[in-house]
């Protein structure tokens, strides 16, 4: 499709993935308009991506299908690229870091060197107590210098600063009603009964995409997973990102420790609990004894939107002829947004994606 100038694009949802959609469309002269029913960068009531850790990486990859690491492979980089251009452009720094993955035992040793091996990235066995760290099943553990992390939060907030900065509207404190099925998509009505109208519509809703889209034709299987995360400050912290049996740990550059998190089936309930509170903290201090003495500094949770095998819908809705879905990306959305909006943005605009997009179709409700 030839752009023009003028051609109007409506992202339904501020989380990463639509700020990420909209950073690609401004990108090609598209003019983005994101509607969003709280702040965008901000958490109210369970947004996932300011609610993430930030690991770039599945955890762990080798555990997943092709079609989830074609969305991840790239991220690194995109992601290196991405915080040093907003650095420049806005003055926000989203922390990037290339802070290596220590990995601890249990794991299957040969999946992991497979995938290391098939994917250039550099793995290396090392002794756990090298790097101040408690193995609890024995000593030998792997050593994944070049993993990366960012800081949802910075990074929130230096998209929105470029979004703005590129003349994208922010309708905000604006929920737009469930759709009803039509031919093609003129107007989508607010709650305040608001009628917004734009060329193309994409939604990114996250864990709330299957209500706003359940009585169109489209097959969806998203629901909120809730993520409960803690923060510490310890006084002796990680130098490494640290990851056993599902748990992970990740240092901040100004001292503060992230702890986490939980996979709840739990519906729309964003609220934390000390059931996990307790959980979480036995871990932590199982690996890093010294947080025993350190207080939990804050408390949170996310609703992932969950969907099986971890595989985002990303494409054309089959039956709403400007209706496009980039949503679902689980527990991974941080790490897919680049290569998502790309493609997303790829097939919006009639061209050849990078990557194959039949996985991620969206299908006809039965
Ligand atoms: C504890 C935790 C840890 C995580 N750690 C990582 C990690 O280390 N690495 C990684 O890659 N990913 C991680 N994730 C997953 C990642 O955060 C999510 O996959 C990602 O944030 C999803 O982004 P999103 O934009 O689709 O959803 P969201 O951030 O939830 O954004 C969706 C937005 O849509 C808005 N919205 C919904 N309905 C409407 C409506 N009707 N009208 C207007 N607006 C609407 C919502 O308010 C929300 O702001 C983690 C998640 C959690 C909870």
């Amino acid at each position: 499709m030839k752009i023009q100038m003028k051609h109007h694009v409506m992202i339904i949802g501020g989380g990463i993935v639509g700020c990420m959609t909209a950073m690609e469309l401004v990108g090609r002269g598209c003019r983005v308009t994101i509607v969003e029913r709280n702040q965008i960068a901000s958490q109210t009531s369970g947004e996932s991506s300011w609610a993430g850790g930030g690991i770039i990486l599945p955890l762990l990859p080798w555990m997943y299908s092709e079609q989830v690491n074609a969305l991840t492979n790239t991220a690194a980089n995109a992601y290196r690229v991405l915080s040093e251009r907003l650095q420049r452009e806005t003055g926000v720094d989203a922390n990037f870091e290339q802070s290596g993955f220590l990995l601890l035992p249990n794991f299957d040793l040969q999946a992991a060197q497979h995938w290391c091996t098939s994917n250039q990235v550099p793995i290396q066995a090392v002794k756990a107590s090298a790097f101040g760290v408690q193995s609890l099943s024995g000593e030998d553990a792997l050593w994944l210098p070049s993993i990366c992390q960012i800081r949802p939060p910075y990074l929130m907030q230096a998209m929105r600063k470029w979004l703005e900065q590129n003349n994208v509207s922010m309708l905000e404190n604006t929920q737009l009603m469930p759709l009803q099925q039509t031919d093609v998509l003129n107007e989508w009505q607010t709650t305040n009964g608001d009628k917004l109208s734009a060329d193309q519509f994409v939604v990114t809703s996250g864990a709330w995409s299957f209500d706003l889209l359940k009585d169109t034709s489209a097959k969806l299987n998203i629901k909120p997973m809730r993520g409960q995360i803690l923060l510490y400050k310890p006084q002796k912290n990680l130098e490494q990102i640290v990851y056993r049996e599902g748990f992970y740990m990740i240092p901040r550059r100004d001292g503060y420790l992230l702890a986490g998190s939980t996979l709840e089936d739990v519906g729309f309930d964003a609220s934390v609990t000390d059931a996990v509170r307790e959980e979480i903290s036995a871990k932590a201090e199982a690996i890093m004894p010294s947080l025993k003495d350190q207080p939990i500094i804050k408390h949170w949770s996310g609703l992932r939107p969950g969907t099986p095998e971890n595989l985002p819908t990303i494409g054309a809705h089959p039956s709403i002829e400007n209706l496009y879905l980039n949503t679902g990306h689980f527990r991974y959305g941080l790490t897919m947004a680049p290569a998502s909006a790309k493609l997303v943005v790829a097939l919006m605009l009639g061209e050849t994606p990078l990557i194959d997009a039949k996985p991620y179709a969206c299908e006809l409700n039965d």
